[in-house]
């Protein structure tokens, strides 16, 4: 979940390793620590909290040319020094990110040998356990070679063994990790703006792959052979990892989405793959990925006709399924590393289906292993609230279902050259300040929609919680008085999304009903639909579009009005509490 990074190479490393640690806060961590080589001996330094907390321990000038450090985001064990990383036991210093699930069983032989642990976590266990074996061996491919077929789980790990300090050793298994390859030194990172400041050429690692890294030269081994791996080159500048005057990522990000749809207009039919030839669509994936799943799902059912099933990853994956050979299976990721969407393709592949990646990052796990990939092209997106990756999912499913359906893209094109400029005019709107000082004190808020408004409205409703803390819950509108209407009192917001003309008198009847009951209605809508001002205390227009897009439209100012609550709850907006960027535990 969180951060793994290493240099080996001439200059001094720490600043190296710190920045690059930075780089990476975005993901969400709550400890951190390096270890490096000066007198031939490893130091280490780690603490809880900010890796500004680090830094003050650390004399950045040091003559040490190779180390690793790491973010914490605790899974085994509480946030303390003892639990944080790197670990060290005997020969071997370690940092590592994920899970190792048969960890308590691994433990307890290790103390049957002897072997003492100073915390709880995992990655000390899988520390001792390579010691284990390195001390029978004395040699360390070896020895990860015996250690991958004894460990279950999950696991990113960068490895300085004693005495070799000449190269540092990484495995990985369903965790991210890239190598950067620059000259005369090579960097190690779970994600790529750690070393988009110091090169733009990378190798991608396969699982179970053991990588001998020294500022030379790069080995690749898997099972017992050593592999060719290719140089990729990013084709994106380091100005996209900095806030370009913005406050926040998120509103940067959020801004950038104009130029996204403006750019992606040029060609962007070209990989889009016949899906109506399948017999069942199912769409899987977690989060925001699933609320854009769903809205997908009404997108495809409207323009192919068929159904389309949209499923929770985490669910999906340990469900009885119906899958076979003629069905499709529509993944979608930002990071494309989300452990339990990644194992929902694992799954569906196993039934010898079809799976269509729908992804961002370039070259990750879904990237891969999907049968088919069609990419966001969202660019590198660092809020860990997602926003403009999440409005880039729904493009690229629009356009699935354009390409798929009777509707010729040359028929649309023009509402397609629109977006831009209309995603511009909802930018310049002032109106969410207002709204936010309506709301961001209130303990409550409730989000409705109708058919894909409601879709829209769960997004909506997810980014208020995620990073302004405020305790929401999204409905379809026509359900709220089946219980939940309960609630509703003397000025409790109520926020509904309406695109759709032809359910608008249905819903506006669900928002006279909360309004009999006090409630403080906020409306975001579509300018075709005209709306009287005895339903809403305040009104929130987007233009419009045809109907692939209107989510788009409508979603922008949801994002906008959770990000100018948060603000004025002063959250972490871009880093909000007991988050992570790219979810890769279960
Ligand atoms: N499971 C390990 C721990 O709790 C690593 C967590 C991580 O990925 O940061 O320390």
């Amino acid at each position: 979940m969180c951060g793994i990074v290493g240099y080996i190479g001439k200059k001094k490393a720490l600043p190296i390793l710190i920045n690059s640690l930075k780089t990476l806060e975005y993901r969400g961590y709550d400890s951190s620590g390096i270890a490096y080589m000066i007198n031939n001996e490893i130091k280490i330094v780690k603490d809880v909290g900010k890796i500004n907390v680090l830094e003050n321990k650390i004399n950045l000038e040091v003559n040490t040319y190779m180390g690793i450090g790491h973010t914490r985001w605790a899974t085994h064990g509480g946030v303390t020094i003892n639990n944080s990383h790197p670990h060290r036991v005997g020969n071997i210093t370690l940092v590592h990110n994920g899970i190792i699930e048969n960890y308590l069983e691994l433990k307890n032989k290790l103390i049957d040998l002897d072997y003492k642990f100073i915390g709880e976590t995992d990655s000390e266990v899988l520390c001792a356990l390579i010691d284990y074996y390195y001390n029978k061996t004395e040699n360390i491919i070896h020895t990860i070679e015996k250690v991958i077929k004894e460990i279950k789980g999950s696991y990113a790990t960068a490895i300085i063994v004693d005495d070799d300090y000449d190269n540092i050793y990484v495995i990985r298994k369903d965790s991210p990790l890239i190598i950067g390859i620059g000259n005369d030194e090579n960097f190690i990172a779970s994600d790529v703006p750690a070393i988009l400041g110091y090169t733009n050429k990378y190798i991608l690692l396969n699982d179970y792959d053991i990588a001998k890294i020294s500022n030379k030269e790069i080995t690749v081994y898997n099972n017992g052979s050593i592999v060719k791996k290719d140089i990729n080159e990013f084709e994106y500048e380091n100005d996209v990892v900095s806030k370009q005057g913005y406050n926040h990522y998120m509103l940067k990000e959020i801004h950038e989405v104009s130029s996204l749809v403006r750019n992606n207009l040029v060609d962007n039919l070209r990989n889009i793959p016949d899906i109506k030839k399948y017999k069942n669509i199912y769409i899987v994936a977690c989060g925001s990925a699933y609320h854009a799943g769903l809205i997908g799902k009404n997108m495809l059912e409207e323009l192919i006709n068929k159904p389309v099933y949209v499923e929770i990853a985490s669910e999906f994956r340990y469900k009885k399924l119906f899958l076979d050979k003629e069905d499709l299976v529509i993944i979608i990721s930002q990071s494309g590393e989300t452990a339990d969407t990644l194992a929902s393709l694992r799954v569906a592949k196993e039934y010898g289906t079809t799976t269509l990646g729908i992804v961002n990052v370039f070259g990750s796990s879904i990237a891969r292993e999907a049968s088919i990939v069609v990419y966001t092209n969202a660019l590198i997106e660092i809020a860990v609230a997602t926003t403009k990756a999440f409005v880039m999912q729904l493009y690229t499913l629009g356009l699935i279902a354009i390409k798929n359906s009777n509707i010729r893209y040359s028929d649309v094109i023009s509402n397609y050259r629109l977006l831009a400029n209309q995603v511009d005019s909802i930018l310049e709107n002032n109106i969410y300040k207002e709204v936010a000082k309506l709301i961001y004190k209130e303990k409550d808020i409730f989000f409705l929609g109708r058919g894909i408004d409601y879709y829209i409205a769960m997004e909506g409703n997810l980014k208020l919680k995620e990073i302004a803390y405020i305790h929401s819950e999204s409905y379809p509108a026509g359900e709220l008085k089946h219980g939940t209407i309960a609630l509703i009192e003397k000025d409790t917001p109520v926020i509904s999304v309406i695109t759709n003309n032809i359910i608008k008198d249905k819903i506006l009847s669900n928002i006279k009903e909360v309004i009999s009951r006090g409630a403080k209605s906020i409306i975001v809508a579509t300018d075709d639909i005209k709306i009287d001002k005895s339903y809403y205390d305040i009104l929130i227009q987007v233009p419009t579009n045809i109907d692939v897009l209107k989510p788009i439209l409508a979603i922008i100012p949801l994002q906008l009005l959770a990000y100018e609550v948060a603000l004025l709850n002063n959250c972490d907006i871009d880093k909000p509490r007991n988050l992570a960027k790219s979810v890769t535990v279960e």
